[in-house]
């Protein structure tokens, strides 16, 4: 199959050729036209299978870019896994101009909440500092619409569990939620059953 195939802007599909990627990778192919369809989706998959990507680019498509509040939330384990997806998203929206924002600890909180106060479409972050925003009033989820756990087994592994259900408890109901992890331990079984609505399973 081909990027074309999807309903994709033109944006889109430009910044796609020049990040020189050819056709969509097997998560990709699995993930784009779910997510489009705003269906909730739970992804077996390792680094390096284009994961990144395949939650990038719908949702990269599916924000309203008129909207100043955020859209989209992106949970990942560690600071450095939420600068570089930053750096994805902001590849891929490039020609969208899409406004990405990247929140972690062990960093000074003015920065990221004047990053918040600006027009941002999607948050990417660690979930500890994320409840600190939402704490603090300097993170409005009123408007989120797409959430994403990115390595969950991951954020299981490091205690992140508690805060991951009470970041999505306080998220509208009527969003579409996204899970990728390389292993599927019970305690995500657990999650997903409470949280996700039928979600497709991608097996890669
Ligand atoms: P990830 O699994 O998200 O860590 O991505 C692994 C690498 O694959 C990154 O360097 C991406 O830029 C690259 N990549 C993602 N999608 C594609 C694609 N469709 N074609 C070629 N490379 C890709």
């Amino acid at each position: 199959s081909n990027f074309s195939d999807y309903q994709l802007s033109d944006e889109l599909l430009k910044s796609i050729s020049m990040l020189n990627f050819e056709s969509p990778t097997k998560v990709q192919q699995q993930v784009i036209p779910a997510i489009l369809e705003h269906k909730d989706i739970i992804v077996k998959s390792q680094t390096g299978s284009g994961k990144t990507a395949a939650f990038a680019i719908p949702i990269c498509q599916l924000v309203d870019w008129d909207e100043n509040k955020p859209q989209a939330l992106v949970l990942v384990p560690t600071r450095e896994l939420a600068i570089q997806v930053k750096e994805d998203m902001f590849n891929i929206g490039r020609f969208k101009r899409l406004k990405v924002a990247a929140v972690y600890g062990k960093a000074p909180f003015y920065h990221q909440e004047k990053e918040l106060k600006q027009k941002t479409h999607v948050v990417v972050g660690t979930p500890g500092r994320i409840i600190d925003h939402m704490e603090k009033g300097t993170f409005d989820t009123s408007q989120i619409k797409y959430l994403v756990i990115d390595e969950a087994d991951e954020m299981f592994n490091m205690g992140f569990v508690d805060q991951i259900e009470t970041i999505i408890k306080d998220l509208s109901k009527k969003r579409v939620t996204m899970l990728l992890s390389a292993t599927m331990p019970s305690a995500i079984e657990t999650l997903s059953n409470r949280y996700m609505k039928d979600p497709i399973h991608a097996e890669i």
